[in-house]
């Protein structure tokens, strides 16, 4: 079965979700399945084999990903949160959204200064969430050496917008 079978198979549409006319990518149907989530993580870091020290995953669904490949490569995990969630000092970078802002948080002593880190996500949409975190990332003096999410969102500029940074996406949709 090709990857795009297998996610087409198991990840769920939901229409109008979270708001009218935004037909929102359900992944968590293939997180669920032992066989899907094996195949996600290895195939979105396949192209990034030893070229990282760390990954840093984006909450909330950034974590399942990143925690497996961490595991799985034998590489420790960064966790990328949402505002007022991480209890030391922190970095913070605000990022626009659709509608309104949207903040992400790193702890400044997580991640060495030329540390390698490999930013994971499902979802790559308007790339704000991912330039957002790689901003973060360059802060602590990290050097990002790519993004790999599962599905990317065609016509919203995501990867446009990315641009300089190598994303590896298992399906566009
Ligand atoms: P962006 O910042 O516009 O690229 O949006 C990407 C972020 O929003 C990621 O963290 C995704 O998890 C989430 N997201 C946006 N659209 C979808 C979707 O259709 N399904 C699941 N997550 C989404």
């Amino acid at each position: 079965e090709s990857i795009s079978d297998l996610l087409d198979r198991l990840s769920a549409i939901v229409p109008d979700y979270p708001a009218e006319g935004i037909s929102f990518k359900d992944l968590t149907p293939v997180f669920a399945d032992p066989a899907g989530l094996r195949r996600i993580v290895d195939e979105v870091i396949a192209p990034f084999a030893g070229q990282f020290d760390v990954i840093a995953g984006l909450e909330a669904r950034g974590f399942v990903m990143a925690a497996a490949a961490a595991y799985a490569t034998g590489t420790g995990m960064i966790t990328i949160r949402k505002a007022g969630k991480l209890p030391r000092p922190v970095h913070r970078d605000e990022y626009t959204l659709e509608y309104g802002t949207g903040t992400l948080e790193l702890h400044r002593d997580d991640v060495a200064p030329g540390t390698r880190v490999l930013i994971l996500d499902d979802v790559l949409a308007t790339g704000g969430t991912v330039g957002s975190a790689a901003r973060l990332l360059e802060k602590v003096g990290a050097k990002v050496v790519g993004v790999g999410v599962v599905l990317e969102l065609a016509g919203l500029g995501g990867r446009e917008k990315l641009a300089g940074l190598k994303v590896h996406s298992l399906q566009l949709v």
